[in-house]
């Protein structure tokens, strides 16, 4: 299926790999020009020239802590006024919230809540213009169902969609979508402390802490970020723009819900 954004631009946070790489990689292969984030110079300057080399399209990186003012300036300078948008951050450590500070609250609403509500601010008014615009934010399952270990994960996450589902209503009408995808357990670099944890408490190789994680999951596997950036090109594409405000789960089956 051609996608219908071939010649479009994008901005995509926090890609140099994992998920916001995927969410790159699928958008350069319908021909979107794409400027990709990470804060660490050389890891994103390869990241782009790889995806360049695949696709053949124009691949900016820029190297920038997206979570902060500085960081965001840099990267509209870069693509001030992108066809589509993917939100996208580290995620908060886990922890217990008798253990968190406002200090880190702030950090986790600063990395995956506030961030990504500036960025939508500062690039929504030439979509509008424009007449189409793009938007998905990576969130998680713990949107859905709360991760006891990533309390603030689930309360910084929730906030951005509880403020997606209005402002996503809002532009409806102007052409421009906002969704969010939340993945449930992808095979990124994200995950690898959690298998070290589990291979060290179990007395086991990493390589069978993933397996244990596999089959708890109905797919038997885990995710791979190449299908988590197509889900998101396919939200990014002209045939979907009939959907907007939803929330978009990843996860092998994972959430036992109805719904
Ligand atoms: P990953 O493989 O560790 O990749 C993270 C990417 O984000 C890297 O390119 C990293 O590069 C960049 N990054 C991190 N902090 C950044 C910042 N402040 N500014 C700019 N770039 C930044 O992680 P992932 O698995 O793709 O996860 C992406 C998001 O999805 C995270 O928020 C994670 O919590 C969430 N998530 C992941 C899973 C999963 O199973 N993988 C499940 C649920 C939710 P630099 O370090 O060089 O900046």
């Amino acid at each position: 299926m051609d996608l219908g954004i071939k010649g479009k631009t994008a901005l995509v946070c926090a890609a140099s790999k994992g998920l916001g790489r995927g969410c790159a990689e699928a958008l350069a292969e319908e021909g979107v020009e794409v400027t990709i984030v990470a804060r660490t110079a050389a890891a994103i300057e390869q990241t782009a020239s790889e995806i360049s080399q695949q696709t053949g399209v124009t691949v900016t990186p820029v190297a920038a802590d997206i979570t902060t003012e500085a960081g965001r300036a840099a990267a509209l300078q870069a693509c001030p006024t992108p066809d589509i948008l993917v939100n996208n951050a580290g995620g908060p450590p886990p922890g217990h919230f008798k253990n968190w500070t406002r200090d880190d609250w702030i950090a986790a609403l600063d990395a995956n809540m506030l961030c990504a509500i500036e960025l939508i601010q500062k690039t929504i008014d030439p979509m509008v213009a424009k007449g189409w615009g793009r938007i998905v934010n990576v969130t998680s399952t713990s949107v859905k169902a709360p991760i006891a270990i990533l309390g603030l994960s689930n309360g910084a996450r929730a906030g951005l969609t509880g403020f997606v589902a209005g402002i996503a209503r809002e532009y409806a009408k102007d052409g421009v979508t906002i969704n969010n995808l939340l993945p449930g357990p992808f095979d990124t670099d994200r995950l690898k402390a959690a298998f070290e944890a589990t291979a060290h408490a179990q007395n086991i190789g990493i390589e069978d802490a993933k397996k244990l994680s596999a089959e708890s999951i109905p797919v038997k596997r885990l995710g791979q970020p190449e299908e988590f950036g197509k889900a998101c090109a396919f939200l990014c594409s002209q045939h979907a723009g009939y959907i907007t405000g939803q929330n978009l789960l990843m996860d092998g089956g994972q959430y036992p819900g109805t719904f």
